[in-house]
């Protein structure tokens, strides 16, 4: 079994909507629920990843899968986004504290390979949509200090930092303008404190606008290619280019709607596709810039995975498809950690 490291997963957000003060015992014991809880990660060779602060916004409609196009997600004023993110990031630290042996908040790559060797799930703290830092970046600092080291600026809705890549299916990644004066300052600190900029929901002109601000690899933590679908939270072929000439890193998506060519969220997805996609982002970006990025908890997947224990049926379909085991070492978890180490220590 190929161990995983994982650009994307969305655990904290399905615990802190449990409202329960069992979240944290219901993970270490097993929930069973969603797509993942430490039994579950143990048995699919789950090695660790980037766990995602999300906040929502309760005013939202629920999301129809069924629809390719739904309605533009709502803003999120800053004091609901800073209630949520705490809570979220404290929920990931008590993890850590009620099974040290099997699970740890990782703040460096050395820290990432020390737990993997010795056993240990190791967590990234990443925030998806930077709505809780204040424009003065003071929050950032805090965020940082408490193991925070990668950070999405925007997620699909329009932020002070920038304007995110509304769910739309066919649709071009080029949806509005980019990043905000603000949002070119969030930049440029994060750069200078080192952490990782995740590109994912932003829309076309934010992802060039930091392709030409940002000296870190640029990365994209679960997306895929537009190429083969035609949804607007997809990379173009000079997108996913320029990814790997920057030494960065794309992570697979397995969201049927960011997979299948019918754009649809059906979950009788062949995982032969998910291989059509590895391929073509490989042929674009190179062998070592290409990663997974499940977004377990976030996204309805194909039931040949079916949750974070489906993880060797996708490595199965790789093999069959020629992948060796290097490459599949590579692409399951060897290059996230070492765009992690460029980008952290660069
Ligand atoms: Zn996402």
């Amino acid at each position: 079994m190929s161990p995983v490291f994982d650009g994307h997963n969305d655990l904290l957000l399905r615990l802190w909507l449990k409202r329960s003060e069992t979240a944290v015992q219901d993970f270490v014991a097993g929930d069973g629920k969603g797509h993942m809880d430490l039994p579950r990660m143990r048995s699919g060779g789950f090695a660790g990843g980037l766990f995602a602060i999300f906040a929502p916004n309760a005013d939202d409609p629920p999301l129809d899968d069924d629809n390719p196009n739904p309605p533009a997600p709502l803003e999120l004023p800053a004091s609901p986004a800073l209630t949520a993110t705490i809570a979220m990031a404290s929920l990931l630290v008590r993890m850590a504290r009620a099974a040290p042996k099997d699970f740890r908040i990782c703040r460096s790559a050395a820290e990432i390979r020390a737990a993997i060797a010795s056993g240990a799930i190791a967590a990234v703290m990443h925030m998806e949509g930077a709505e809780a830092i204040d424009p003065g970046l003071k929050a950032l600092d805090v965020l940082h200090e408490s193991g925070l080291r990668s950070l999405g600026p925007v997620w699909s809705r329009p932020n002070a930092f920038g304007h995110g890549v509304p769910f739309r299916f066919p649709s071009s990644p080029d949806t509005g303008p980019g990043l905000t004066a603000t949002g070119k300052a969030l930049i440029r600190r994060c750069n200078e404190l080192r952490i990782a900029i995740d590109l994912s929901h932003l829309n076309e002109k934010g992802f060039w606008d930091v392709a030409e601000l940002s000296t870190a690899p640029l990365i994209a933590s679960h997306s895929n290619a537009h190429a083969i679908c035609a949804s607007s939270r997809n990379l173009t072929d000079e997108q996913i280019r320029a990814i790997g000439q920057s030494g960065g890193i794309i992570g697979l998506n397995f969201a049927n709607g960011f997979l299948r060519p019918d754009g649809s969220w059906r979950n009788d997805t062949d995982l032969g596709l998910m291989v059509r996609h590895l391929d073509h982002m490989i042929a674009l970006a190179g062998e070592d810039h290409v990663g997974l990025g499940s977004d377990f908890e976030g996204a309805r997947i194909p039931s040949g995975i079916g949750d974070v224990t489906g993880l060797p049926a996708l490595t199965a379909v790789m093999a069959a498809r020629g992948f060796g085991t290097e490459l599949t070492r590579k692409i399951c978890s060897d290059n996230w950690i070492s765009v992690l180490e460029r980008t952290w220590t660069a």
